[in-house]
């Protein structure tokens, strides 16, 4: 079995005015309106959202989305007076708002506190495996894997678990796997103070394995080097520390 993950760099260089360059799952001859989603290239750094986008309460967010959903499965033909359905309109809007869309809003954006650097260790900080449940913008359909974050401390140093909360604020949106990975490079620079980030994400697309392409093997690799992390000893360090 072929289960060499598809390695992208998103590094600081390779990356052009903001734009990010997508990944390619080769989805040949799906149609073409659904083009520029099947190649996941997202368009921004920033997640695209509205200036409006927190006019509503999430109670009001809520009995909007269940309504519109009550539609899409009223049009698919389903029957919702039935026992098993009835509530499922509503389980699937408050799911989309308090959960795995909760991080859309700055609001409950994790709140970090930074401590001095006691023992002064300059060496490099990696904490690997930390779980990544996102939903890719394109499908609506779940990106699961794991992320690994390295640092330098630059005289601060952050709670484990906060990089933990960190990726799990940027996952909890319609994502694309690269700007997911170069939002917490960003976030994380911001909290420590320093240049010297690397992120690497391997995920799963459900997209690509139950949809289109239908590949279960193949997994998406993207990385954001900066500061020392460029430097091809400083890399190779975090990589060997990751093994991937
Ligand atoms: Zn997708």
């Amino acid at each position: 079995m072929n289960e060499k993950p598809i390695l992208i760099g998103v590094n600081g260089n390779g990356r052009m005015n903001g734009k990010l360059n997508g990944h390619h799952h080769s989805h040949n001859g799906s149609d073409h309106t659904s083009d520029i989603g099947d190649m996941h290239v997202a368009t921004s750094i920033d997640t695209p959202l509205r200036k409006d986008a927190f006019d509503l309460s999430d109670e009001e967010k809520v009995a909007i989305i269940e309504e519109k959903f009550r539609e899409i499965l009223t049009t698919l033909g389903m029957d919702l007076t039935d026992d098993s359905l009835m509530g499922t309109p509503h389980r699937v809007a408050k799911m989309y708002v308090k959960e795995i869309f909760y991080g859309l809003n700055p609001a409950n954006k994790p709140k970090i506190s930074v401590f001095d650097n006691k023992f002064k260790y300059r060496e490099m900080l990696v904490e690997k495996e930390i779980q990544v449940q996102s939903f890719c913008e394109h499908h609506f359909l779940p990106i699961v894997g794991r992320a690994h974050v390295g640092y330098v401390s630059n005289g601060v140093v952050i709670g484990l678990s906060k990089i933990n909360r960190i990726v799990d604020y940027f996952a909890r949106r319609p994502q694309v796997q690269e700007r997911l990975t170069v939002q917490i490079a960003n976030e994380l620079k911001k909290a420590l103070q320093t240049e010297d980030i690397a992120v690497v994400i391997d995920a799963k697309h459900m997209c690509v394995s139950c949809r289109g392409i239908q590949d279960d093997h193949s997994s998406t690799v993207t990385a954001e080097y900066s500061g020392k992390f460029n430097d091809r000893a400083t890399r190779e360090e975090f990589l060997k520390y990751i093994r991937l």
